[in-house]
């Protein structure tokens, strides 16, 4: 019996790359798979979008491996190469490369090339991670276009701080200096995420990068979705025992909680081994037979208990989802005080990956 598995809807897949395109018309749009396709399968994700012109991921090794699974698109590298042998790989398998600092510049003037590179300029906005201060970038421009490895005109990125919060100043300043910089140039111009194509259209430019509303998640992270984005990941257990426990008796390691009233305990085959975080605190909500039951006692490497009430018919074998289109898992990352992009990624290779609606 296959207990813990993550259901991927590759229908509810492409039903989000469409509303997130009709968001943004005028712009092409990025599949941004990194992270293992934010743990839903690189590959398969690729694969089930056909429409998708162009794929970002965060390093060669996650490119290398999309192109030898027959991808033949398009990848952005998004923080680009970190050494001359990476430069030849991205170069010879038609990958783009992103540059944000001198290093990565002197790379492609000097490292012979087989084929030219097309490249994109990272501009520091105002996030201050990774990125070619504004003073430098005509500098970066006048180098790249005198320089023979690379492919076309040089084109441009940015990158948002704070898109999510759609009543904060930073954005629109990050969105001003970038088109300042860039707006005499001809190459493309690229600065949205998913926060970025929901909420600010004026920065859509020529190239949009979505991420996590490709999932169906909210990029605000506190509120189930928007703009019908469906949930693409439904994280699915069973229950393997349903147990009598009495008023005052503890749970678990720890003996972190005791109960109140006599009740029904549920043990469900999902624990940090799993990828769901041991630190998930009492009351993080779990969907089981149509309603929401509480998590209680601490979750262990195989398993976690969530309280199903006194009187409760639930049985063992029964299903139960952690998170999906029945329980948003903004919900269950709130609870645990973290964002859904950090669940996704985490859980493990024990979780059996099930597709649904491959074509
Ligand atoms: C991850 C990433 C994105 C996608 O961000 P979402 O918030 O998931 O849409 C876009 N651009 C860059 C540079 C990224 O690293």
């Amino acid at each position: 019996m296959i207990t813990a598995e993550a259901v991927i809807d590759l229908q509810a897949l492409r039903h989000n790359y469409q509303i997130l395109q009709a968001c943004s018309p005028n712009s092409k749009l990025i599949a941004v798979i990194k992270g293992d396709g934010y743990g839903h399968g690189a590959i398969n994700i690729a694969h089930a979008l056909p429409e998708a012109e162009m794929f970002a991921v965060s390093r060669i090794e996650e490119a290398v491996s999309l192109r030898s699974e027959g991808i033949t698109k398009p990848i952005l590298l998004l923080e680009g190469c970190f050494c001359a042998e990476d430069l030849v790989i991205a170069a010879e398998q038609g990958m783009q490369t992103v540059i944000h600092h001198p290093e990565q510049l002197a790379a492609i003037e000097t490292t012979p090339l087989n084929k030219p590179i097309k490249v994109w300029i990272k501009v520091d906005t105002g996030m201050h991670r990774l990125g070619v201060h504004p003073a430098e970038v005509s500098d970066y421009v006048t180098r790249l276009q005198s320089c023979s490895h690379v492919y076309g005109e040089p084109c441009f990125m940015s990158h948002f701080s704070c898109a999510d919060e759609t009543d904060a100043d930073t954005t629109l300043n990050q969105l001003q200096c970038f088109n300042a910089l860039t707006q005499n140039y001809p190459g493309e111009k690229s600065i949205a995420n998913s926060a970025g194509i929901l909420y600010w259209p004026d920065s859509h430019l020529d190239r949009v990068r979505s991420g996590i509303a490709l999932y169906g998640i909210s990029p605000k992270g506190d509120e189930p979705c928007e703009r019908e984005l469906t949930p693409v990941m439904t994280l699915r257990s069973k229950l393997i025992a349903v147990r009598d426990h009495y008023c005052g008796e503890p749970i678990g390691y720890g003996e972190t909680w005791s109960s109140s009233r006599d009740t029904r305990i549920g043990v469900v085959a999902m624990g940090y081994g799993d990828g769901y975080p041991r630190l998930a605190p009492e009351g993080t909500p779990v969907f089981v037979n149509g309603r929401i039951v509480p998590i209680v006692g601490r979750v262990s490497m195989d398993m976690l208990t969530v309280d199903l009430g006194p009187g409760a018919e639930d049985k063992a074998g029964d299903p139960v989802v952690l998170w999906g289109k029945e329980l948003p898992i903004e919900q269950v990352s709130q609870h645990i005080g973290t964002i859904a992009y950090e669940l996704m990624i985490k859980l493990t290779k024990r979780v059996y990956k099930r597709y649904l609606h491959p074509s």
